[in-house]
């Protein structure tokens, strides 16, 4: 689709799924074709890094993060987290993530997962590296982490789906709520609500391609040359002009990442 802003930043895709496997290059350039100059990688598992690292040299204005997800317990373990303060100091990672809390399983190992994102947070504060956020029934847990931490380098809570209140928290604290393809659904009505009210300056925008696939393209491959759907609908929810929202955002993003414009 024709995008009225050519620099926008997918702050998060997951462009070294399994799903993408052999046609890396093209989803990257038929991104770049709509207008997705930029887009954020995020790691979940150790397994996956290198691979991770490599993609994004490879393609222009990819840009890794490196973290230890809060749904894989299982793989994770002790050395993992030497191997992410290794990692993250000899490579350029833009972030620590994706990492953070998900109870919305009530039987998940909330002991584990909070000492797993606690010890992520400490690398990151130590790095000075923002963080990329996953947080699903969890948001005044690690509201209350991150506070006790001390945390100070902001981040992106990825597709966020907490309350107003909780997004000025997360503001307070120096992170931008990330809208996804889910603002694109009329039903969403909390997450859209939220988006509509909230200063641009606390916006940015991503796919989560493979998942969360925009409506229009429900049970499709998500991919982040969908970006343009989830701008223009938060134009249409904020009644702001898309080239507006296309630049406050992918500023945004620039800066809590420290990445540079791309010609
Ligand atoms: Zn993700």
């Amino acid at each position: 689709m024709e995008t009225p802003c050519k620099d926008l930043i997918d702050t998060h895709c997951h462009l070294d799924a399994a799903v993408f496997a052999g046609d890396h290059e093209a989803v990257h350039e038929q991104a770049r074709r709509a207008g997705v100059t930029t887009m954020v990688v995020p790691g979940i598992s150790c397994r996956g890094w290198w691979r991770l690292l490599d993609l994004c040299t490879r393609l222009v204005g990819c840009y890794p993060a490196l973290g230890l997800h809060p749904l894989f317990l299982g793989d994770h373990c002790g050395e993992h987290l030497g191997e992410l303060e290794r990692l993250i100091a000899t490579h350029p990672v833009c972030a620590v993530g994706e990492i953070g809390l998900d109870f919305w399983d009530k039987e998940a190992d909330s002991e584990s997962q909070g000492k797993l994102f606690a010890d992520q947070v400490a690398i990151a504060a130590q790095a000075k590296l923002p963080l990329i956020l996953h947080v699903r029934k969890a948001h005044d847990q690690v509201l209350a982490m991150l506070r006790r931490l001390r945390f100070s380098h902001g981040g992106i809570v990825h597709s966020f789906s907490g309350s107003l209140r909780q997004a000025h928290r997360y503001a307070e604290l120096g992170f931008c709520l990330g809208v996804s393809g889910t603002v694109t659904y009329e039903r969403a009505t909390r997450v859209r609500g939220v988006v509509a009210a909230m200063p641009l300056a606390d916006l940015v925008l991503e796919t989560d391609a493979p998942d969360i696939a925009p409506a229009g393209c429900r049970g499709e491959r998500n991919s982040p040359a969908n970006l343009p759907l989830v701008l223009e609908a938060l134009s249409v929810i904020r009644s702001e002009s898309g080239a507006d929202i296309g630049a406050a955002t992918s500023a945004n993003a620039r800066r809590l990442f420290g990445i540079g414009a791309i010609d």
